[in-house]
């Protein structure tokens, strides 16, 4: 395969693509990044996207490299380019290349972040995953404390998916203080008696941007969703489990730990917030 990726400032084929080896998203895992989901040629949620890195781009005092108009622009060329009509765009900001390498920021007015975006071609939407479930192992969150901000320092969630693999599983949930905080790369949810429970916001989880869509929807439909921690012993007894995500959608959990959640099958709350967030999505999809 030969993608048409966009460096800064310029599309090129992937294989013509530079970046230095002084860029501090290399040597210290110094950028953020973005997923955004694309259905039918459009992009899914763009601008919670795009207020999540501004976000995350000011917590680190990073300076954006575009706007935001011209971030939809550089995701549209790209789709075009590339001819993708479903799968992930991904994008990842980096404070620059310094001339030397130096723990201390560089000054953002005489070194420029850098921006990186390539595409992902997949099936996202019909997915086998969605009608069997995924099952999951439960690990220590050993991450940063700053989990709300979306940086590319992935190690860890990397080291949890291969754990989880070694174990025959697909993903793992992380555990603090005795609750879970969330899976790798997705956010948790079990479902007791109709009610939809998830952690609540604050800088240990990621806010995802699915997941704030998905609490909407399930509001709107007269769902119960109660905002709190929860541990994997009651998440083992609920009625059914999920996460979500942007490339995932809504994704049921079907075993944790070697424990069947309910039937030990897909339960019809994940598969009715799957729906619905396809559809909705998908209407307003740019
Ligand atoms: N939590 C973590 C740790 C993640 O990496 C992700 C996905 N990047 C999410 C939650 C889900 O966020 P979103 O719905 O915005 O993809």
């Amino acid at each position: 395969m030969n993608r048409i990726v966009y460096v800064n400032g310029d599309f090129v084929p992937e294989n013509e693509a530079k970046i230095s080896v002084f860029d501090r998203g290399f040597l210290f895992a110094d950028g953020v990044y973005e997923v955004t989901s694309v259905l039918d040629g459009k992009l899914m949620d763009f601008e919670g996207h795009a207020r999540r890195l501004e976000r995350s781009l000011s917590e680190l005092q990073m300076a954006a490299p575009v706007t935001t108009e011209e971030l939809l622009a550089i995701h549209r060329e790209l789709m075009a380019r590339n001819d993708l009509s479903e799968g992930m765009i991904y994008l990842q900001v980096t404070r620059g290349a310094d001339a030397d390498r130096d723990f201390a920021f560089p000054d953002a007015s005489k070194v420029p972040s850098s921006l990186v975006l390539f595409t992902q071609s997949k099936a996202i939407a019909d997915s086998p995953a969605a009608k069997v479930g995924l099952k999951v192992i439960s690990i220590e969150d050993q991450r940063w404390a700053r989990r709300d901000i979306k940086t590319v320092q992935l190690l860890y969630p990397s080291m949890g998916k291969m754990m989880a693999k070694a174990a025959g599983c697909d993903d793992a949930w992380m555990v603090e203080d005795g609750v879970v905080t969330e899976g790798t790369s997705n956010n948790a949810y079990i479902v007791k008696d109709g009610r939809i429970i998830t952690r609540h916001l604050s800088n240990e989880i990621l806010h995802g941007i699915t997941r704030a869509a998905v609490l909407r929807f399930a509001r709107e439909a007269q769902m119960e969703v109660e905002e709190r921690a929860f541990t994997i012993e009651e998440a083992q007894s609920a009625d059914e489990a999920f996460i979500t995500s942007a490339s995932t959608f809504v994704m049921p959990i079907v075993e944790i730990d070697g424990a069947s959640v309910g039937e030990g099958v897909p339960g019809p709350t994940a598969a009715r917030l799957r729906e619905i967030y396809l559809d909705e999505s998908r209407k307003s999809a740019i």
